[in-house]
């Protein structure tokens, strides 16, 4: 089959049946109609679409080896360099159709699915049924086109004990002839609700409890399965009023597992702890999925460097140089976020498993620094438009007997109201209302928690060539 349309990925999670718990009510009916999803979904299709425009096509897949279909660049496994470059302009292309502000679109999820699939054989030490699975589950997903959630963090309890939260976090309860079966909770699968299946592996933690060491994937309703999520952002279906969250609100959810039974063909590991050291310390998974996030971001910052640009025309404040600063934080940040992408490329080298895998140095950097750089993105934002983020009526209101008196007193200065309200409600959005704050938040804990990511920095970076540098300074005469 290959590549999905739009339509087709809408059709099938329309006839999905999963169960899902939203303010009080169990959603029935098509959920493409439903107001928290319609928008995101909406656009979710548009990126498949944007796979059949025929002057894109080249970019936006590759032809499979296995079946001579069209198949998404995402799922693309990296042999050379040129590649790596091809995956990124992919991935690229898909976040420019969102201003970057859908961080779990597909491609994140087919990404670690081609890590997976490359690094197959680490699931050996489990059991070779286990790498078979894998291998399967890879081909499935890529000729049919399908989307993932993917959820690993345990719920928060007591996070002052290793296993604080042992007794609600979701465990393998039970090995039967059938399968697995997984009875309790994981926090928070991103995209809920609007996926085909959900991919589940465990936590990176020391727990050595084998009940915790396993991985899965299942259709999203599965029975058993529940997806408890927070409220929708996109509060109307109004773009000029919210123009992001009506589009892009990427549903969050609780996700609960009720004893469910995961048939033995799609699980991938079942007890192992080596092979869920193994999964995070030899399968590469870091530098792909952090090659996407930051080629995403690159983009995301080139909106956010726009959108403060034009804030500035607008009211006309580029001649206050702290304004002119606060851009130039902006652009230095996009820089730096460029940077770290080329050269991480740069150094891309084959691994053990033949896939070219970007240089970790630099996207260890750049996963570090993002979470502390777009807070501030925000904040800039806040500074420099202040009341202009509050001074901002409805479309409707607009639509009234007051509409020339609200374009003219809501003027700016190359603008009449109507437009210049649209590019404040714009930067409302990005950094005032409930989806603004929601994307400050997952851009500060994406990756995980900062504190821990810069731990990792600390026990992964490569500084060799330093400390031999200030060795032979220091031996030197
Ligand atoms: C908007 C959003 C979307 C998300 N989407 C997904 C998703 O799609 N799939 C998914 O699996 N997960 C998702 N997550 C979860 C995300 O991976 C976690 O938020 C992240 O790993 C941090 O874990 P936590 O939230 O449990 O925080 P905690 O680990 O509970 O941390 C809370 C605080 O305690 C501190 N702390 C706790 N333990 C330690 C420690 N050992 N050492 C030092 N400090 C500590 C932290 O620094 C932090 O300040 C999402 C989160 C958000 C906010």
């Amino acid at each position: 089959m290959g590549i999905s349309t739009g339509e087709q990925y809408i059709n099938r999670i329309n006839q999905l049946k999963t169960d899902i718990l939203l303010d009080g009510n169990r959603i029935t009916g098509k959920i493409s109609d439903h107001p928290a999803f319609k928008g995101v979904i909406k656009s979710q299709a548009k990126l498949y679409d944007l796979q059949h425009q025929p002057e894109l096509k080249e970019l936006m897949t590759f032809v499979s080896g296995t079946s001579g279909n069209r198949i998404g660049t995402s799922f693309l496994e990296p042999k050379t360099k040129e590649d790596l470059e091809k995956r990124r302009r992919m991935v690229q292309t898909w976040a420019k159709s969102n201003a970057g502000m859908m961080g779990r679109s597909p491609d994140y999820m087919n990404t670690i699915l081609m890590v997976l699939n490359a690094s197959a054989e680490l699931f050996a030490a489990e059991d070779e049924k286990c790498v078979e699975n894998i291998k399967n589950y890879y081909e499935y997903i890529k000729e049919k086109d399908l989307s993932l959630t993917h959820v690993f963090v345990s719920p928060q309890k007591d996070r002052s004990k290793k296993e604080g939260s042992e007794d609600i976090a979701a465990r393998m309860v039970k090995k039967t002839k059938d399968g697995i079966i997984i009875n309790g909770s994981r926090i928070l699968a991103t995209q809920s609700g609007m996926t085909d299946e959900i991919l589940v592996y465990p936590v990176p933690s020391n727990i050595n409890d084998e009940a915790f060491n396993y991985a899965f994937a299942i259709p999203c309703d599965t029975p058993g399965l529940t997806f408890i999520c927070r409220e929708s952002f996109a509060y109307k279906d109004a773009h000029y009023d919210h123009p992001l969250g009506s589009r892009f609100d990427e549903m969050d959810a609780i996700v609960l597992f009720d004893n469910v039974l995961v048939p033995w063909d799609r699980v991938f590991l079942h007890g192992s702890s080596i092979v869920k050291s193994l999964l995070y310390s030899r399968s590469h998974m870091f530098e792909h999925t952090a090659h996407q996030v930051v080629s995403k971001n690159v983009i995301k910052t080139e909106f956010i460097m726009g959108t403060v640009q034009l804030i500035i025309d607008s009211i006309n404040i580029s001649e206050y140089q702290h304004i002119r600063e606060k851009f130039s934080e902006v652009a230095i940040a996009l820089e730096a976020m460029k940077g770290f992408l080329y050269e991480a490329e740069r150094n891309a080298k084959l691994n053990q498993w033949g896939t070219m895998t970007p240089d970790p140095n630099p996207l260890l950097a750049a996963v570090n620094y993002y979470p502390r750089i777009y807070p501030r993105f925000i904040e800039i934002i806040q500074l420099i438009s202040a009341s202009g983020l509050v001074a901002i009526p409805t479309e409707k209101d607009f639509g009234t007997d007051r509409k020339d008196v609200l374009n003219h007193h809501l003027q700016s200065a190359n603008q009449d109201g109507f437009e210049r309200v649209k590019l404040f409600r714009l930067a409302w959005d990005v950094s005032m209302s409930a989806f603004g704050s929601r994307q400050k938040l997952y851009e500060r804990f994406f990756f995980g928690d900062p504190v821990r990511l810069a731990d990792q920095l600390y026990g992964n970076y490569d500084r060799k060539g330093s400390v031999e540098m200030v060795k032979d300074f220091l031996g030197g005469t």
